[in-house]
């Protein structure tokens, strides 16, 4: 820890942070960065997220519902804010970081049945919401952290937040004035017709919240232009909250911008006096404000196409959209994202590649779009232009070498065809017959060894790795020596030998294919070798193909 001020004596600190008006202002990013923030003033930090729908996890939810689930080392399907946690601090989340009702309720559930509540009727209030300050204080229990930061889903005056808020509200009373805070997050939109920022949004949002007994601390107020000194003095009073604690958190083209933006409006200043909590050494935000000028000022352009299935909402993809960038801010250069649509690819026309300098087939689930992402394995392979297989990614260009070059025409993923002659990519033997869609995936982290002189061995230099896995099917070994007599060569594996875990084609510019996810282990401070190896290919076949085009003109 950084000339951290000694805290040892203090106890944990709570932050809870709310939003109002409207979903979508970005309070988990305000999160994280608060996270960044403190931990460069030396504290040790953790952030936690309350989600107040009633899925036990998002592991069954749609791509399209709720965006990406970011998995956790320990094999817990989560909340994509989680993936900012880890990527703005040095929290490792687990399945103690995120909360649902639904797992709430399942936990209470299982306590009654047991007679845990030795026949007492088990209501909300103390039930539920005793079972959720529990739940807010699980980590820190563990030791070793100096502030949490608790997220609650929703936003105010949602009849399912109600227990969240009352809980957050207790706690205030149980834990002390000086060990907790209450952060707001609300809109203060600019209305074109009138000319003005308006705040009586964020005055009935603040008047929500203080019906259920919560007074803010600080308001982050979201606007697209500086808040003037007039404006805040008016949210200052209809809100009572003190002046210098109403902060405009203005947009900012980048997201790895706003923990420099908040400290800029004094936020860490503001939050480590509140807390009592001695900021007695500059705050060291260098490698920060460092990355910052590199995000700002690329030297150039270059483009990734992701041929995807849910590639109509970007949130399904959140990690992937920045480990590409990451591995951008490692070359200086800015990554664009070409969607594609899988089930594009198809019919057979690879339009929708057009020029491409790199493609990338992510992970997925079930048919739709899946001859598609195959296509584009074989696109890739063909026209030697750089692939990065993700998961499904993968599993698609096993299948897909193994029709076209080792002639075996019927290959197929039994996801897809449980009748396929040829079952490159079939079900985890271990979980054969277990048909329940949550909880039957191998999921979190598990070590892997690589095979020196690979591609892969070359980007993470060192043979032992560990990455996060999120799949139900599994590379088929026994077409293990068909392949590798085709010419492609088995990169990883689980050390047991039971899991093939990487392959790629030797020969080929990069075509590298990976049953794990490592998008969900890229931060912008530490971009994933793998990207930055994928987007380094990427760019230089650009650069050879443009260098082509000119000598032929
Ligand atoms: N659908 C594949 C499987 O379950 C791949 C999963 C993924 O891409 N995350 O094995």
């Amino acid at each position: 820890m950084i000339d951290r001020a000694d805290p040892t004596s203090q106890p944990v600190k709570y932050i809870f942070i709310t939003g109002g008006v409207v979903s979508s202002l970005g309070k988990g990013l305000a999160a994280a960065s608060i996270g960044a923030l403190l931990e460069g003033h030396g504290y040790r930090v953790t952030l936690q997220k309350f989600d107040p729908y009633v899925n036990v996890d998002p592991g069954t939810m749609s791509p399209y519902q709720h965006g990406e689930v970011y998995v956790t080392t320990d094999g817990a399907e989560t909340d994509l804010d989680l993936g900012h946690y880890e990527r703005f601090t040095s929290t490792v989340t687990t399945r103690n970081h995120n909360w649902t009702t639904g797992k709430i309720y399942l936990s209470v559930i299982q306590k009654e049945r047991r007679g845990d509540y030795l026949g007492r009727t088990v209501q909300v209030i103390p039930h539920i919401t005793n079972e959720i300050k529990d739940s807010m204080q699980t980590v820190a229990r563990q030791g070793g952290i100096d502030i949490v930061l608790i997220e609650v889903g929703g936003t105010v005056g949602d009849i399912e937040s109600q227990p969240y808020l009352e809980a957050i509200r207790q706690l205030r009373q149980d834990l002390g004035r000086e060990n907790t805070l209450y952060i707001h997050l609300t809109l203060v939109p600019f209305i074109g017709a009138a000319g003005e920022l308006k705040t009586k949004p964020t005055q009935h949002s603040v008047r929500d919240l203080r019906s259920v007994g919560i007074q803010p601390d600080m308001l982050l107020c979201r606007t697209d232009r500086a808040l003037p000194q007039d404006l805040r003095r008016k949210i200052a009073l209809f809100c009572d909250v003190d002046e210098e604690a109403v902060i405009t958190a203005r947009d900012v083209d980048s997201i790895y911008e706003v923990p420099l933006v908040l400290s800029g409006e004094g936020v860490d200043r503001i939050v480590l006096k509140r807390l009592g909590l001695p900021s007695t050494t500059r705050r060291r935000m260098e490698a920060w404000e460092e990355l910052v000028e590199r995000i700002r000022n690329p030297t150039d352009d270059v483009t990734v196409h992701v041929v995807g299935k849910y590639v109509g909402y970007e949130d399904s993809y959140k990690s992937l959209n920045e480990a590409l960038s990451h591995a951008g801010f490692a070359h200086q250069l800015n990554v664009r994202i070409e969607w594609v649509e899988a089930e594009a690819l198809e019919s057979g026309d690879d339009a929708a590649l057009g020029d491409a300098d790199g493609i990338l087939v992510p992970g997925g689930f079930g048919d739709r779009g899946s001859r598609g992402m195959l296509r584009a394995a074989e696109v890739a392979r063909r026209r030697r232009i750089p692939y990065f297989g993700i998961c499904y990614g993968f599993q698609w260009a096993a299948v897909e070498f193994a029709r076209h070059v080792c002639g075996l025409e019927d290959a197929d993923s039994t996801e897809c065809n449980p009748e396929a002659p040829h079952k490159i990519i079939y079900k985890l033997r271990d979980l054969l017959g277990v048909d329940d869609l949550g909880g039957t995936m191998r999921l979190g982290s598990y070590p892997c060894d690589l095979t020196p002189g690979t591609a892969l061995y070359e980007a993470y230099g060192k043979n032992a790795i560990s990455e996060r896995h999120r799949h139900r099917y599994e590379f088929n070994r026994a077409y293990e020596t068909a392949l590798t007599e085709g010419g492609m060569v088995i990169s990883g594996r689980s050390p047991d030998g039971k899991f093939v875990e990487a392959i790629e084609l030797p020969g080929h510019p990069w075509f590298v294919a990976v049953q794990f996810h490592p998008e969900f282990q890229s931060k912008p401070l530490a971009p994933h070798p793998l990207f930055t190896r994928f987007v380094g290919a990427t760019y230089r076949h650009r650069l050879s193909a443009k260098a082509a085009a000119e000598s032929l003109a």
